[in-house]
């Protein structure tokens, strides 16, 4: 078996032990004859695995019980107009912390149902090279909720420490949840799409505190209400039960390595990246501010596009893949989600050193 060095954005490399779990329990799940993905939702075996998968994030997170933990559909990018549907009432307006193309986005679509302003931006000249500081904020101490976005995944900056709100704070944390350990409790609600960095594409997690759920607008449709989900257990309607299932057994393999651990990890790797990009910085231009630095999407450019071409094409001849920064931004960008190993980024880096002697 030929598995390659996956460096992919998203949907990114899964670790190998939920993948060989699924690929033994494909055909007989768990001696009930047929795979999970013919099973009923609302059937015992299912439901087990939806809230193992539930359990799991919580432990993981540490996620408070005063908090429900939803599965939806529709990407991240639905949250955008769903966050604002049930939090930003008439006659409010919401904050947004502007720091990369994803929250450009949430941004326009908290517009389309509401009013939102724009509490920092750390924009110039297209280009995002930096988280905002504290006191660069502009804040309404009056606003339905702040959002941010903890991880620029195209322009590899992120949250080192989270700002101080007076609203409650809302952050799509898409690419690093479960990178790092954080404090759920100061966030009114978390979201992020499995696809990166704890499953597969086509279900997104959502942690939100109870009492933001039962104050949120309901007069909006029922599927787009938090409460609906809640209540439901995230079985209001057919959820993703391949996506879930799979999420469940990454989930499962991350909790053995506990998520101390893993952030370790993801240090190491990054410091390693980092440590030949400062190195070698004659030839390897990393854009981002030290202080904001993402370890999980690492982004740099090479003299020329030529080379950053070339770059790609040889290091996918070693096996090395989704190395192209964003079609946005150019460059390239490796990311080094939890399922990255050291050894594929020791194997980068020493590719980075041979490639640029020629
Ligand atoms: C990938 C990504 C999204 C979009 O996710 P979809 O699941 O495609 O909607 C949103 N925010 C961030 C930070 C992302 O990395």
């Amino acid at each position: 078996m030929a598995r390659v060095y996956n460096f992919n954005a998203g949907p990114a490399g899964l670790p190998l032990p939920p993948l060989e779990r699924a690929q033994r329990e494909m055909l007989d799940f768990e001696g009930t004859g047929m795979s999970i993905l013919e099973h009923s939702h609302r059937g015992k075996a299912y439901e087990s695995v939806h809230d193992e998968a539930i359990s799991l994030l919580r432990s993981l997170l540490s996620i408070p019980d005063d908090y429900d933990v939803l599965f939806l559909q529709g990407g991240a990018s639905q949250q955008f107009a769903v966050i604002p549907m049930n939090l930003l009432p008439a006659g409010k307006s919401a904050d947004y912390i502007i720091t990369g193309g994803w929250s450009e986005k949430a941004l326009e679509e908290a517009n389309r149902i509401g009013k939102a302003r724009v509490a920092a931006t750390t924009v110039d000249n297209k280009q995002y090279r930096r988280i905002p500081k504290q006191e660069e904020l502009d804040l309404d101490a009056n606003a339905a909720y702040v959002h941010l976005t903890s991880n620029n995944t195209l322009f590899g900056t992120q949250w080192k420490t989270f700002p101080k709100v007076q609203a409650p704070l809302v952050a799509d944390m898409s690419s690093d949840i479960l990178g790092k350990k954080i404090e759920v409790k100061d966030f009114a609600l978390i979201y992020a799409g499995a696809q990166k960095n704890i499953g597969p594409s086509g279900v997104t997690v959502v942690g939100v505190k109870k009492d933001v759920v039962a104050s949120a607008r309901t007069d909006i449709p029922v599927i787009f209400r938090y409460e609906t989900h809640a209540k439901a257990n995230s079985l209001y309607n057919t959820p993703p039960t391949m996506a879930i299932y799979l999420m469940r057994n990454v989930l499962s393999y991350l909790a053995d390595i506990g998520l101390e651990k893993i952030e370790a990890h993801n240090e190491k790797k990054a410091g390693v990246l980092y440590g030949v990009l400062d190195e070698l910085s004659d030839y390897y231009k990393a854009p981002v501010d030290k202080d904001s630095r993402s370890t999980m999407n690492v982004v740099f450019r090479l003299p020329t596009e030529e080379l950053e071409k070339k770059f790609v094409a040889d290091a996918a001849k070693e096996n090395m893949v989704g190395l192209a920064g964003h079609r946005s931004t150019g460059g390239i960008r490796a990311s080094l989600y939890n399922a990255v190993t050291l050894e594929a980024v020791e194997k980068l880096v020493d590719f980075m050193r041979r490639f640029r002697r020629g």
